[in-house]
């Protein structure tokens, strides 16, 4: 066991390690090439009875642990969303390993508490959520969700159902692109899958509107409960932007809850030129956006915001003995704003990235990386047998082969395209399907991410495309 006192001397090789992997980064290959099971065992042989060192520790990392990761801070990581980091988080984040502070309730840790209170109330102002919503910082955005849906569910059973249990035929609604928390988070609430109704998209993968008007009166009609829709700003397929506005206003006159999954591209509405995506925000009652994906922030950490914080506290306060304070009403307990009672103290890296950085560097980075996937596509866009599919939206765009007469073909070549470059390690992307037309999706967020980078991808691409077309 380490002693404190030799903290620095030890957390130095441990550091000197950390800007290694930073300067070799980019030579690794960004999505792990390993088989499963390799690094079970690989840990297995490593592993002594014998007390580790902390050079043992590094070496484990670089002989087994390193080639089994997926670089997710490469800058070539184009896959999925991404998860953000940056340097002013890490640092931030070691001094809440080291503070190790439990934050459940203001006593706990005040600083905790009140700092938390400070930067949701800043961002607020930032991403123009209305004045009287209050915030709290969650683990994910699935945890958020549930949070909503659970709050929906009371506030539309008198705050029955935490007691007697929840009726029959409670009715949700969100999109055919909503994401899969959503599903999860019906299941755990005890409304019911089947009770999840998805309503179709247009052709640009937004909810149509009439739809969910018409199935809520159709339930309406069978004598069912419409209590909750979840509308989504940046779904996860296509970026597409559901319209809060008039959704909310349907919400309104059937008095709905309607919950707002930005997790992804909320962050956009930092800059003035996105905002119109939250347009009729304030027809809604709660809303998720995950600065852990592309506000350099990282994971994890994901920002609720609720309209009515005394529903929410009313859905998850329970009281006992030993967590009575005299403070209590005056202060936030942030245990009773979500599901945990134990909470990491995540606000310290949040205020570190905002006010380390400033908004301004933050709002550049992201219309940089808007402008970097424009460019991108567009360069995309001009070789043979390659087509922009969706987007560019915001910093994401999707592409095929467009090669053949026969789709079946175009998507065997995408898929063995993207295939292709996954196993080069140059970069790593993943795919979506749209109307059967398979797709690769290329998401352009890292912190660090360079005109460098986008030539690299661009290279990539264009390569094994031609030697692809070689063997065909
Ligand atoms: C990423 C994402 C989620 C899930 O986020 P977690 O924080 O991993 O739970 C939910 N909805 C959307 C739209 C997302 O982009």
């Amino acid at each position: 066991m380490v002693q404190r006192q030799q903290f620095l001397v030890e957390a130095i090789k441990v550091v000197t390690w950390i800007q290694q992997y930073y300067q070799t980064l980019e030579d690794l290959p960004v999505k792990s090439q390993v088989k499963p099971g390799e690094i079970y065992r690989a840990v297995d042989a490593m592993t002594s009875e014998r007390p580790q060192s902390v050079e043992d520790f590094l070496q484990l990392l670089d002989d087994v642990i390193i080639p089994g990761m997926t670089h997710w801070q490469h800058p070539n990581f184009h896959a999925y969303f991404p998860a953000n980091s940056s340097v002013e988080s890490v640092l931030a984040e070691f001094v809440t390993a080291a503070l190790g502070a439990q934050c459940m309730i203001w006593e706990t840790s005040p600083a905790a508490a009140e700092l938390e209170e400070f930067v949701l109330h800043q961002l607020k102002g930032f991403l123009s959520i209305p004045d009287q919503w209050e915030g709290v910082i969650q683990d994910t955005a699935s945890t958020a969700t549930l949070a909503a849906i659970l709050t929906a569910r009371e506030k539309a059973t008198d705050h029955t159902s935490n007691f007697k249990g929840v009726p029959q035929g409670m009715r949700i609604y969100g999109s055919i692109n909503t994401h899969s928390s959503i599903d999860k988070a019906v299941a755990i609430s005890g409304v019911g899958r089947d009770n999840y109704i998805k309503i179709p998209v247009d052709e640009n993968g937004k909810m149509v509107v009439d739809a969910l008007e018409k199935a809520i009166l159709t339930d309406l009609q069978e004598g069912l409960k419409p209590f909750c829709v979840v509308a989504t700003i940046g779904t996860t397929g296509t970026l597409a932007v559901d319209p809060i506005s008039q959704i909310g206003e349907i919400c309104r006159k059937y008095d709905i809850w309607l919950h707002v999954d930005a997790a992804y591209a909320g962050t956009a509405l930092l800059l003035e030129e996105y905002k119109w995506m939250a347009e009729g925000l304030e027809r809604a009652d709660s809303f998720v956006v995950n600065p852990h994906k592309w506000m350099m922030v990282n994971f994890d950490c994901s920002l609720y915001y609720v309209r009515e914080v005394n529903q929410l506290i009313k859905t998850f306060e329970i009281l006992p003995e030993y967590l009575k304070t005299s403070t209590r009403g005056t202060v936030n307990d942030y245990r009773d704003w979500g599901v945990p009672l134990g909470r990491r103290f995540r606000a310290l890296k949040l205020w570190f990235v905002i006010y380390g950085m400033g908004m301004d560097k933050i709002k550049s980075q992201l219309r940089k990386h808007i402008s970097m996937t424009r460019d991108l596509a567009s360069r995309l866009n001009e070789v043979d047998g390659l087509k922009i599919n969706i987007g560019p939206i915001l910093n994401f765009f999707a592409f095929s082969v467009d090669w053949h007469d026969k789709l079946e073909t175009n998507n065997t070549l995408t898929k063995t395209l993207l295939d292709r470059l996954n196993a080069s390690g140059v970069l790593f992307a993943s795919h979506t399907t749209l109307d059967g037309i398979y797709l690769i999706r290329m998401v352009m967020g890292q912190t660090y991410l360079e005109e460098a980078h986008v030539q690299r991808a661009f290279d990539a691409i264009t390569q094994e495309w031609m030697d692809l077309k070689q063997i065909i």
